[in-house]
């Protein structure tokens, strides 16, 4: 098939590349020129594991191929997909801009029948919007379709050539058909694919954030009441996630949620609510709770250094908002950054992929170590962010002579309670209370 994909960022290259992968014609479509450039020279734009071979290998054989020529995309394919940027608006809700500029350049262009298919995640109503816009610019026959994306940064391709479910909202018997043929390489062992109608299919993507994004703030606000009361969430984690109905996954208490995807959803999500007089009582807590742990993180930071963090040096381990990526889009690291050196203090941060870009952020109020115990000479104190499986079994022997007083605030509860003390650490972790 001829496919055509507007937006080479995360969702957009990923899906262009697994695309071509299982032999179709896929052509990347960008407005970043110096970004279309280098991709044809095979240069990946962001980190995302798996996915530089593949992609160099498509660009080799000829079925992937990259221009910021929008009439050449939309015109060579039957398939156009929109993978583009929806970033919060001042008032939570998402940003459509994008998609409406590139819906009116289809319209001017598009000469023949198109699927204009939406990756991107839209609030309700928006495949409608798409529909009317491109619709004042053409006469031309066209489909809208609502297809949104549930990939993963870090593990993205497996995600997109092994779909738990791939979502598809159209009222159009042919889309219908032209996209079992797309996906039916991705669903050898079952049928994944569920059709709906449009808006339920956007919604669904804002629902499935949203309640991942719920069972975080939740084990968030259970490991606050196990710290008052002396439990240990790690074990409650463990008691609860056995019970099939609950399940294993995204019961991590730590520093909040971030990214490009959760804040910006869940905002989204109780913008749409409030703007539509629904109750919204639980997405509002979500965002609350998420706020105020990452708060209390830093706060509990502050108050260790009584307040005084002038002149101290902070190490911070992770910068990207989770591991296996270089996103730093929303990362909690931002935010601990921020507050850190506003009191005061120098922080040094470490990050096996995604040093650069907090760097570029923050310019001299970071400086950014080459080497994970390098970041340590001279601290005062580590503080993990982020759960790189190189921050998992570190040397403590290393750690302890590098820093200038041995002092851990673990956000993410990768180490042992009983071997930190017994290495004379003053550990913090969250919804654990230290042994002493
Ligand atoms: P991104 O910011 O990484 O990439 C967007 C790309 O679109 C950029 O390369 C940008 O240059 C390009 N672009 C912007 N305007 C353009 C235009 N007028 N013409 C052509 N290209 C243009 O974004 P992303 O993370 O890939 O997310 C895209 C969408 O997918 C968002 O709505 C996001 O919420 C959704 N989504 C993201 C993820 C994720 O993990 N990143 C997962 C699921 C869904």
């Amino acid at each position: 098939m001829k496919i055509t994909i507007i937006g080479t960022g995360y969702v957009g290259l990923v899906t262009g590349t697994c695309l071509a992968e299982t032999g179709n014609d896929v052509i990347c479509v960008d407005n970043n020129v110096e970004k279309v450039a280098s991709m044809q020279n095979g240069i990946i734009p962001f980190y995302e594991p798996g996915l530089e071979s593949m992609f160099k290998r498509n660009i080799e054989q000829g079925r992937l191929t990259f221009t910021s020529d929008l009439a050449h995309g939309v015109n060579e394919s039957l398939i156009i997909f929109l993978a583009l940027p929806t970033p919060p608006a001042e008032d939570g809700s998402a940003d459509l801009s994008y998609v409406i500029k590139v819906s009116e350049g289809i319209g001017v262009c598009m000469n023949d029948y198109k699927i204009i298919v939406n990756k991107s995640t839209v609030p309700v109503g928006t495949t409608e919007l798409v529909r009317k816009t491109i619709r004042k610019y053409t006469d031309t026959e066209f489909d809208v379709v609502s297809n949104p994306e549930f990939l993963r940064e870090g593990v993205a391709i497996n995600d997109f050539m092994k779909p738990n479910r791939i979502v598809v909202g159209t009222r159009s018997e042919y889309a219908k058909k032209v996209f079992r043929e797309l996906y039916e390489p991705y669903m050898r062992q079952s049928d994944k694919m569920i059709v709906m109608d449009e808006r339920s299919a956007e919604i669904t993507k804002y629902a499935a954030n949203a309640f991942l994004a719920a069972k975080i703030s939740f084990m968030n606000e259970i490991s606050g009441i196990c710290e008052k009361l002396g439990a240990n969430i790690e074990d409650v984690r463990k008691g609860i996630g056995t019970d099939d109905r609950i399940g294993k996954q995204f019961l991590y208490a730590g520093i909040g949620y971030g990214g490009s995807c959760f804040p910006k959803d869940v905002l989204a999500l109780n913008k749409i609510a409030s703007d539509n007089d629904c109750e919204h009582e639980m997405v509002e807590s979500i965002i609350k709770i998420n706020q105020a742990q990452r708060k209390k993180f830093v706060n509990r930071i502050k108050s260790f250094f009584r307040g005084d963090l002038a002149g101290k040096t902070i190490t911070l381990w992770g910068l990207s908002f989770k591991p296996e990526t270089d996103d730093i889009r929303e990362a909690p690291s931002i935010y601990i950054i921020d507050e850190l050196s506003a009191a005061g203090a120098r922080v040094v941060g470490y990050d096996p992929v995604a040093g650069p870009f907090i760097k570029s952020m923050f310019g001299d109020r970071v400086s950014i170590a080459d080497d994970q115990y390098e970041a340590l000479t001279d601290a005062d104190a580590l503080i993990l962010v982020t759960e790189w499986s190189c921050f998992r079994n570190p040397n403590f022997d290393t750690i302890a002579g590098k820093l200038k007083s041995k002092v851990i605030f673990d956000g993410r509860n990768q180490y042992d309670l009983i071997k930190m003390s017994e290495l004379g650490f003053n550990y913090f972790s969250v919804g654990r209370r230290s042994v002493v």
